[in-house]
């Protein structure tokens, strides 16, 4: 097996609820667990930003159903890797966005509002693996 991360932004395509959320959040978990892919979302400002792990194949196919998604439009890949072991925990999808810990993180990458477009390669994967000690609860 060819492990690989794929990290991406896109913009959602209307406002998110919270069950919204809650629902692409069971999808993932669900899909993922069964696809053994693990990750990170964050959502703020209407900007979805996404790290998917797993098997090079079966993260291809996924990110294609994903980026088809209508909930939101214009995904764009920061970054396709090989990578020699996982970088988030095994078998989820992690999740933050809008949290005290999620600003200050910003803060400290120079933003003020979540702008994925505005990262680099490097800060977009940072602010992933970082948030993913910082979890929000939804
Ligand atoms: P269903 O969930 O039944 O979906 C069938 C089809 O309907 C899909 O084409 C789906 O895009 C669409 N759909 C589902 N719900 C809605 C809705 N409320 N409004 C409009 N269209 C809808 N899936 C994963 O497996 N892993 C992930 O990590 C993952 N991350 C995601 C991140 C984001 C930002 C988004 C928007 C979606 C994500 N998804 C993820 C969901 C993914 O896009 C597909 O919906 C899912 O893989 C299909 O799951 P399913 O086969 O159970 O079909």
């Amino acid at each position: 097996m060819k492990l690989v991360r794929l990290v991406y932004y896109s913009q959602a395509s209307r406002s998110m609820s919270l069950s919204d959320l809650r629902n692409i959040l069971q999808t993932a978990r669900s899909n993922n667990d069964e696809l053994e892919v693990c990750g990170m979302l964050c959502f703020e400002n209407q900007f979805f930003l996404q790290a998917l792990e797993g098997d090079r194949e079966t993260v291809n196919e996924l990110y294609l159903d994903i980026a088809d998604d209508p909930r939101h439009e214009e995904a764009t890949i920061i970054s396709y890797d090989e990578v020699s072991e996982h970088t988030f925990a095994k078998w989820q999808m992690g999740y933050a966005g809008g949290s005290e810990s999620f600003y200050e993180l910003l803060r400290k990458n120079g933003q003020t509002e979540f702008d994925p477009e505005q990262m680099t390669q490097a800060q977009a994967i940072s602010f992933l693996v970082d948030m993913a000690a910082f979890q929000t609860e939804i």
